[in-house]
């Protein structure tokens, strides 16, 4: 089951996959860290289409077309801003990572990629935030047939680490060269 969980050291925008996920901000309409590098990476026709979504709620996920990206798809997200746990934070992250699997499963998605949503200026804490992550997934994944194949992108170091730790005892694969 976890032969479908794969590590990636780096890019996300680089990544051939049915589609990959944005860490976004409800406006849609782009922002720094992997926002800007996704929309910078896919060109401005993206930005066209997110214009016509009307944003999207926290927790909540949208499905644009990749452009110049070599995934043929993004699904945009929208992680919680980390305010000290009290504002539902684990949930909204959860339910993150839950809409933007319900996407693929929807469209059959065979190969999507996620960044550490909310991990960077939107201050999650690490080490929980990738439990969530993890965990969520698997679940998933346990009881679905689609996606088929999920990358976790890691660009920090600090987040290669956990991810490491959590799932060395499942075997993923170490995807190295991106
Ligand atoms: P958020 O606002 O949800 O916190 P950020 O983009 O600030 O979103 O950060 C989310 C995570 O994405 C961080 O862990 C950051 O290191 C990572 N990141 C930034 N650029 C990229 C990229 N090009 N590919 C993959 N991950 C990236």
């Amino acid at each position: 089951m976890t032969d479908k969980i794969q590590l990636l050291h780096g890019d996300i925008t680089k990544i051939k996959a049915d589609a990959i996920v944005n860490a976004a901000n409800s406006s849609l309409l782009g922002g720094g860290g992997v926002d800007g590098a996704i929309h910078k990476a896919a060109g401005y026709q993206l930005l066209n289409e997110c214009k016509l979504l009307k944003g999207c709620k926290t927790g909540e996920a949208k499905l644009t077309n990749g452009y110049m990206l070599p995934a043929k798809y993004v699904i945009h997200t929208v992680g919680p801003i980390w305010s000290g746990g009290y504002n539902n934070e684990a949930n909204l992250l959860q339910s993150c990572y839950l809409s933007a699997l319900t996407i693929a499963l929807d469209n059959k998605f065979g190969k999507i990629a996620f960044p550490n949503i909310s991990t960077g200026v939107y201050g999650y804490p690490k080490k929980e935030a990738a439990s969530i992550a993890i965990n969520t997934t698997i679940d998933f994944i346990k009881k679905h047939e689609y996606p088929k194949q999920i990358i976790f992108a890691l660009f920090d170091n600090e987040n290669l680490a956990l991810y490491n730790e959590i799932l060395v005892k499942y075997n993923c694969d170490f995807l190295k060269n991106y």
